[in-house]
């Protein structure tokens, strides 16, 4: 084998945490190597929903500003949620509203290999095709071999290869398999009746996980199906879940209208929720799902592995200036993750605990949206997501008209049967469906 150059870091996996690292760590200086197994445009199973933190950081690197004057970023400005009684907020298209977080449909396909291009344009150097197969830590060095035969050589190595994280896993840092799944189906544009840019369907067979629809730029929808801990739907089964369930969803449905034209059967890939206990070793960060960055609430991880790159790359500029890459060191990675939005993960996890034992809590979300509107919506997305501390539900903004739509869903239900499930589901009629996705808010059932 020929002698290959010394990277300061190597790291395994393209994907937005690895290609985000890449580019902060190459923009400060260091020499870098970027190995994706795959080669570019590569697609990656997503819902495709970009949240404001992912789409800041895409605008630092001038990702976004292309990829908009392409046209290929559908902003989202409009939708809501159905909740698990057919309650539902929408909000129409009243362009950029003042205050409201941003989130963009962009498919991963395009916008994943535009991060690792920017990587590259400021001095990462990107090898595709090349699948890391062993890793191997002596005198100071991480020896990186691929697939291929060819090798790399580090001072430092970030594994960043997603959710089934194998690398981690073979370094003994990260010990279990993903927790979870979900599934993606695209659906051609022109040929359903799906008009909002976003909707959540929290349907009771798949609490506390929810069905999504995100509209592309070019009129395909994103059909999602997600499976989050503490519901009673196993991983294994979201396959026949999609074949009963969503596929006679009313709103589902009603979405696609009777002459949909899917693109691709519907596909499953694996969620690692919730943060791993340990992200950081000896010269060695694990980011992104690798490390389990990926909310237990919503399954959204894009915007959160990206956070975590650019705090690693900080974090790693300052380690390399104190010549110490010792695991004592990196640990501060760990800390500032965790800081930033890993400690929010348990709270999303009893969230969907609790949203599981009581539905109700999404029928409450719904009709105080109805109640107070877009900005209400607006809160409610952004802490649902982790683009805001979950401790926003406990502010007065939140948690008066929570409160207060509690108490009229309560009182109310004597007559109209909230409480006694799927009966007291909306007759799944489907012109209310059909409002609920196409026009605005509809009024409480
Ligand atoms: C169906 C589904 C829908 C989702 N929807 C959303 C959503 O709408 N919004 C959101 O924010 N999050 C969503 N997520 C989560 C999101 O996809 C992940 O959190 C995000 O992709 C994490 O980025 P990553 O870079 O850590 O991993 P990945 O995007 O998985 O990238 C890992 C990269 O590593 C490469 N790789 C793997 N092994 C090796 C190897 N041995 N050598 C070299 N390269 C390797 C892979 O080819 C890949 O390019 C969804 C997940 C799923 C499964």
């Amino acid at each position: 084998m020929d002698e290959q150059p010394v990277y300061d870091v190597v790291i395994a996996g393209a994907g937005p945490a690895g290609a985000t690292a890449a580019y902060f760590l190459a923009k400060g200086g260091k020499r870098v190597a970027l190995l994706e197994k795959a080669t570019f445009p590569r697609d990656k199973r997503c819902g495709d929903a970009w949240c404001e933190p992912a789409l800041d950081i895409l605008e630092e690197m001038g990702v976004i500003q292309e990829l908009d004057a392409e046209g290929a970023v559908q902003w989202v400005r409009s939708g809501g949620l159905v909740s698990p009684s057919g309650l539902s907020f929408t909000s129409p298209d009243e362009g950029e509203r003042e205050g409201a977080p941003r989130v963009a449909a962009i498919r991963r396909m395009v916008c994943d290999e535009r991060i690792a291009r920017a990587a590259a344009r400021v001095g990462a150097e990107l090898i595709e095709g090349a699948a890391v197969s062993d890793v191997k830590l002596g005198d100071g060095r991480w020896a990186v071999r691929c697939k291929d035969g060819r090798r790399f050589s580090g001072r430092c190595l970030i594994a960043a290869d997603g959710a089934k994280s194998k690398i981690a896993r073979a370094l003994g840092v990260v010990k279990t398999g993903a927790n979870s799944v979900a599934s993606r189906q695209y659906i051609k544009g022109g040929t359903h009746q799906f008009s909002s840019d976003g909707v959540l369907l929290y349907p009771r067979y798949v609490l506390p996980g929810y069905v999504a629809l995100f509209r592309h730029s070019n009129g395909d929808i994103d059909l999602g199906c997600y499976l989050l801990p503490g519901g009673r739907v196993p991983p294994t089964k979201l396959k026949s879940l999609l074949q009963t369930e969503v596929a006679s969803d009313p709103y589902v449905r009603a979405a696609l209208g009777d002459h949909a034209e899917p693109l691709e059967p519907p596909g499953l890939s694996p969620l690692r929720l919730g943060g791993e206990p340990r992200t950081h070793g000896e010269r060695l960060l694990v980011l992104g799902d690798a490390a389990g960055q990926t909310d237990p609430l919503t399954g959204e991880g894009i915007h959160t592995a990206m956070v975590a790159a650019k705090m690693a790359a900080r974090l790693l500029h300052e380690a390399f200036d104190a010549g110490d890459l010792s695991a004592t060191r990196l640990s501060a990675y760990h800390r500032a993750w965790m800081r930033e939005f890993g400690r929010d993960f348990s709270i999303s996890a009893a969230a969907g605990r609790a949203i599981h034992r009581f539905p109700v809590l999404l029928d409450t979300a719904a009709m105080a949206a109805q109640r107070h509107g877009a900005s209400f919506m607006d809160d409610f997305g952004a802490a649902m997501t982790g683009v805001k501390p979950k401790s926003l539900f406990l502010s007065p903004r939140m948690s008066i008209p929570l409160g207060a739509a509690l108490l009229g869903l309560l009182s109310s239900r004597a007559h109209t049967k909230y409480a006694s499930g799927p009966r007291a589901e909306p007759k799944h009629d489907f012109s209310f469906a059909m409002n609920a996705l196409q026009v605005s808010a509809g009024g409480a059932r």
